[in-house]
Parts: C-alpha cells; structure tokens; sequence
C-alpha cells in the first residue's frame, strides 16, 4: 500500500488522500525532518548553503508540503474523521518546529556560514534568506543566557496565556449580555433580522419577546436601523463597556493589558531594544516607531478636513432629516445609514446581474496576460471537488506555475477567501543536473454563491474584488523568479508589505473601462450602466475621512502604548489623548474600546495595526504609476512584474518599491483614490 501523502515528487494527489493517511505518513516524515536536523548540525554536513538546504530544506520542504494538503483539505473538504487526523497531528507538527526554531546548535551553523569566506559570494537573494533565519534566531532568544534565558521563555509563556485569557474574557462578555425587548421596539430593523430575534427569544421560552445581543448579527442591525434611540443608548452602552471594569468585574481586562504591556517592554529590553514597537519593527518594512507615528499623524492631518466635512454632512442631515439635534455615538450609525440611502441608494442584487462568472473570470484572466505577459490556460490534476479547476500559467510556451480554484461555498468549507501556497520556486540542491527549477503552484479560495440550475453564478461586486484581491497574492506567489525558497515569492516579505500585491490588484474593480469589459448582464448581456457605476463609486467612498481617522485613532493608540514605557500606568490617559488628537466624532467618558482591541491584545498586531494603511498607501501609490500611463501600458506592467512581483522576498520592500516607482511611497494617492484630495 503506498500512501499519497508521501509522494511528493509531483503535485499532490487530492482525491486520493484519507484521514487514516495522516497519521503514518507524518511518523515518517517528521521522523524524517529530525534526522535531517540531527545530520545538518553534525560535523559531516559543512557549513555551506547548498549543503545544508540539501539536508534540511529537503527533508522541511517535504514535510511542509504533505501538511499543507493536510491542513487545506481540513480548510476545505472537511469530515469528522479528517478532522481528527488533523488535530491528532497538529501538536506534534507546531512542536517539530518550534523545536527547529530554538535549536541552538542549528543557529550556531548558520552563525558559522554567514562568518565563512564562502558567504561573501553568496547571491543577494541568498543572504536576504540567511539574515531573515538569523534575525527569527535573535527574535526568539537565541542570544540569551542563563537567567535572562529564563526569563525569556516564562515572559513568552506568560503572554500566551495572558492573551488567550484577554481574548476568552472578550467572547465572555459578549456571550453574557441578552436583552429581551417588545418586537415593536425593533421599529425600522430589517424583517429577518427581527424574525431572527423572535426565534432565538422563543428558544429561551420568551414567546412573543425579541432578543438582542452583543454579537454583531444582532447588535448592528439595531445600531443602523432601528428607530428607538434609548434602546441603541443601552445597546452601545453595553458594547463598549464589554471585558472593562464598567462590567462584570471577573471578566474585567484592565490587569491583564497592564501586565501583558510591562511584559512585552521587558521582552524588549532582553532583547536590546528600546521599546517593543523598536522590536516588534524588527522584521517588518516601518523602520522606527517614529517613522509610523509621523506616518499616523500624516494620515490623521489631511483626512481630518475631510472628516470634518463628513461628520457636517451627517449632523445637518440628522438634525433635519431625522431630529437628532445633538448627535450622540449611538446616533452614528443609524443616522449614517439613513443618509447613505437617501444619496446612493442602489442594490447589490442589481449590481450582481452585470457580474456573470465566466465573464469575470476570463475579464480577470485577460488583464493578468496583457499586464504581465503569460498564457492562462486550463490544466490537469486530481482535485477535492468536481467544481475546483486548475490552471498553468505559461510564457512563451514554458511553464511558470500552476493553480488551483476552489470558487464555491459549500459544506465542509471554511468561510473567506485565502490564496496559499502549495509549493514554492525553487533550484532544488537535490535535483538532477540540468533538471528544471520546481515551478510554484498556488491554492486561490472563494466562497462565492454556487450557479443555480443552468444559468452561471453571479458574483457580487465584493466578490469581483475578493477574487482579485486573492489573485494579487497569487501572482506574487506565482510570477516570482527567485530561486530560494525562504525569500520566492511571497516567503520573507515583510508583514506590513505582504498585501500590497493584493490590494493593488482590487484597483482593477474600480476602473470604469476594465468593468465595462467584466461585465454582461447575465440576461440582456448590456455592460454596466455607467450611471450605476458612478454610484458604486460614490458608496465606496462614503464618509473616508471618518473612517481614516477612526483608523489612525486605533493605530495610533497601539502604536503608542508600545512605545511609551510607562504606558501599561496610563492606558486610559493614552486613549483619551490619541481621541483629542484625532477623533472629530462626538465620544463618551465610558467607552472602553481598548478592553476588547483583540488585534493588539490578543492577536498578531501588537505595534503592527498601522499595516492596514501602510500597505493601503503603497498599494495605491503603486497603482498611480498606472494611472500615470495608462492602466494597460506594457512598460508599467513590465516593471511591476519585474521590481515587486518577481522580486518576491529577496530584498527589502521600500527597495523593490522604489525601484518600481522611483521614489519613496506617498500618501496622495490614497487619499484621492478615496475621494479625498
Ligand atoms: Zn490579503
């Protein structure tokens, strides 16, 4: 019996992998992977580049690829028995490789070989690829001794449980609030929204009642529709004091910010950085926290009288619309709402009748060929699902890469959209000589409504720009020509610069000439009206300024309270302050939004929430070259490929970005795409 997973040699073999294959072919492969780590920190495998990919790369790369079919098949095809296979295994897979990212005598190789004769030939791409294995060493406490040693690892420890408490005080404080209210008090709610509240009420045994709660199927329909302004005073009330000490005292997060802040800025000091935004900046393209913070400030400087005039707009229209004289936070919403309809009121059911799939897919197809000079064409592979196809992109008749499209929603299917990588571009050290470089191939993931009996699916236009977005991530993956793994394509580029690909591509969605062309009326096969374009146009910008400085303010918040070493003593002062700086909307004493910022207290963004704009700035500003010189000029695209999508991870960001650009990154371009400035 052979097991498919520990093939590897092609692509994988989808519609043969079972559950009860994971759990032998990862004896093998993790089993595998230790002994290529035990061999390449023996005497016998020098301290070479090619030496030590040939024993480690390998043997990682193998196990990294048979996991990654393990774990999209969870994402995507998932059934109980696979289920268990993944959970079974996924310990001993996180172990095997935090265990190679703290061995001592691994990083003492690659110490060795960075101070080799040899390491000054290295290519550019290759060194980038060993300063970044020996950066993540330093990040992870390679350097440190004895008690510092120690204490590194409990500060380590101790955040991860900090966090996950934060977090699970969030869910608590949401889960616990309920409020039972007479459905006539849901005036304005949409029908389905009240007939979810009557039922979920009816499932407590309060017949005839409507329940509200925190979470935000329920809590933002009341906030935007409904007419009862108490009852939205009580509902926002609620959902800023969640997890703070205005509520339930056990689930109250003030303690735990204050600790996992003095924690980190301990990291940072055993570490050697001032502060722990100087650290947490380490691997990614801001270069100081002065740098983010002036960016911030930028940001927050020319949005503001843009916000200003939004915020003009609402009251003068609340006041005379609705008679909301004195707009209060509760009033932001449902006032906003209102307004949005009575200018741009249009349907994404409309919209949606213009966005036939084939017509999208191949409109999407065609832009990447012109651009950047490859074929798309269909291709062959086993695949999870009947409706997931597969694709080789080609130029000048060679193979580039190859993908897969999984566009459905379906049952066993995460929800979201994600593109990931199913192998990377690379000169293997163990191929044959004269043998080909391992093309990348990629995984694009949708969620998209399935056709309905013979007519095609009809995609919404966020749909069109979810797909295009996911495809910007796919060709930096797959266009990419550099020949290291760690630092092809999408590896080793830095966190705050990964999206720019991304995001640039959703520009395609907003040029009215390229929509012409996506769009057929799936009936009458008429391109899209230009009339509702300029709608959609309208609708995407509505209250930018409000909403960048809404940005700032949280960016800005995290980025300080990582920076200011007495921060974790003045939270509340710090947030107070950031709002007098930034905010125009009205505020109360008792919003404790920081209780609940998960992103920076719990998740990955801790002095890192500034990337959502950072990387806004330089997708835009990269696609004003386009705008400069046509959106279809062939010298444009040509030095795009060649400057970021082909560089990949090889060098810096802010070097690939000017050498595409010119210059330095600036702001205008987003502001105008926003309809500011
Ligand atoms: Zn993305």
């Amino acid at each position: 019996m052979t097991n498919p997973l520990l093939d590897t040699t092609g692509l994988p073999a989808f519609a043969s992998i079972r559950p009860e294959h994971v759990t032998p072919a990862l004896d093998v492969l993790l089993a595998d992977a230790r002994t290529a780590l035990e061999r390449v920190v023996g005497h016998e495998v020098p301290a070479d580049y090619d030496a030590m990919s040939a024993v480690l790369d390998v043997a990682t790369e193998r196990l990294g690829r048979a996991w990654g079919a393990v774990n999209h098949l969870n994402h995507v095809a998932d059934t109980p028995e696979l289920r268990a296979a993944y959970n079974a295994n996924l310990p001993r897979v996180t172990e095997f490789y935090t265990a190679l990212g703290a061995d001592e005598r691994l990083y003492a190789k690659y110490k060795a070989l960075a101070a080799s004769a040899a390491a000054a030939a290295l290519t550019p791409a290759r060194r980038r690829a060993l300063d970044n294995a020996l950066r993540d060493f330093v990040l992870s406490g390679a350097e440190l001794e004895g008690d510092a040693k120690t204490r590194f690892a409990q500060i380590v420890e101790r955040c991860a449980e900090l966090r996950q408490r934060f977090s699970e005080h969030v869910l608590d404080a949401t889960d616990r609030f309920a409020l039972y209210v007479d459905p006539a008090r849901l005036d304005g709610v949409p029908a389905d929204d009240v007939d979810a509240a009557r039922a979920v009420a009816a499932k407590d045994g309060r017949d005839g009642q409507a329940k509200l709660t925190l979470h935000m199927p329920s809590y933002l329909p009341v906030m935007q529709y409904a007419t009862d302004r108490a009852l939205r005073e009580a509902l926002y009330r609620a959902y800023v004091t969640r997890a703070s000490e205005l509520g339930d005292a056990e689930l109250d997060n003030s303690a735990i910010m204050k600790e996992l802040l003095q924690l980190r800025h301990e990291e940072a000091r055993l570490l050697e950085h001032d502060t722990y935004a100087h650290l947490s900046l380490v691997p990614k393209m801001a270069d100081s926290p002065e740098q983010v913070l002036g960016f911030l400030r930028d940001l927050a400087r020319r949005a503001r009288p843009y916000a200003e005039r939004d915020l003009a707009e609402l009251r003068e229209f609340a006041a005379r619309e609705l008679g909301l004289a004195d707009l209060q936070p509760w009033d932001l919403a449902f006032a906003s709402e209102r307004l949005k309809q009575a200018r741009y009121a249009f349907s994404d059911q409309e919209v949606k009748q213009y966005f036939t799939e084939p017509r999208v897919l191949d409109g999407l197809f065609r832009i990447v060929e012109t651009l950047f000079e490859v074929a798309i064409r269909p291709d062959e592979a086993p695949v999870w699902h009947p409706s997931v196809r597969f694709y080789r992109v080609e130029r000048d008749g060679e193979l580039v890469a190859q993908f897969y499209l999984d566009p459905y929603a379906r049952n066993g299917k995460r929800p979201g959209a994600w593109m990931d990588d199913v192998r990377g571009r690379w000169a293997r050290p163990d191929r044959e000589p004269g043998a080909v470089v391992q093309t990348p191939v990629a995984h694009l993931v949708c969620n998209f409504a399935p056709p309905v009996g013979d007519r095609p699916a009809l995609l919404t236009h966020d749909d069109v720009t979810t797909l295009f977005h996911e495809f910007g991530h796919g060709l930096h993956h797959m266009l990419t020509r550099v020949e290291d793994l760690g630092v092809a394509g999408i590896s080793g580029v830095e966190w705050d610069a990964v999206e720019l690909p991304s995001q640039f591509m959703e520009n395609f969605c907003w040029e009215w000439d390229v929509l012409r062309r996506l769009t057929a009326h799936v009936d009458t096969g008429e391109p899209l009206p230009r009339a509702l374009f300029d709608k959609m146009i309208a609708a995407k910008n509505f209250q930018s300024g409000l909403q960048t400085l809404r940005q700032v303010e949280f960016a800005l918040f995290d980025m300080r309270v990582h920076h200011e070493s007495d921060a974790a003593e003045r939270l509340q002062a710090i947030i107070d302050d950031v709002r007098d700086e930034v905010a125009v909307v009205p505020r109360v004493p008792f919003n404790r939004f920081q209780h609940t910022f998960s992103h920076i207290f719990a998740g990955g963004y801790s002095a890192g929430y500034y990337s959502y704009k950072w990387a806004e700035v330089l997708s835009a500003d990269a696609w004003s070259a386009f705008e400069e010189n046509g959106v279809f000029d062939a010298e444009t695209g040509r030095r795009y490929r060649r400057e970021i999508l082909e560089a990949g991870g090889s060098r810096r960001a802010i070097d690939s970005f000017k050498a595409f650009r010119g210059r330095e990154p600036v702001i205008d371009a987003l502001l105008r795409h926003q309809g500011m400035g």
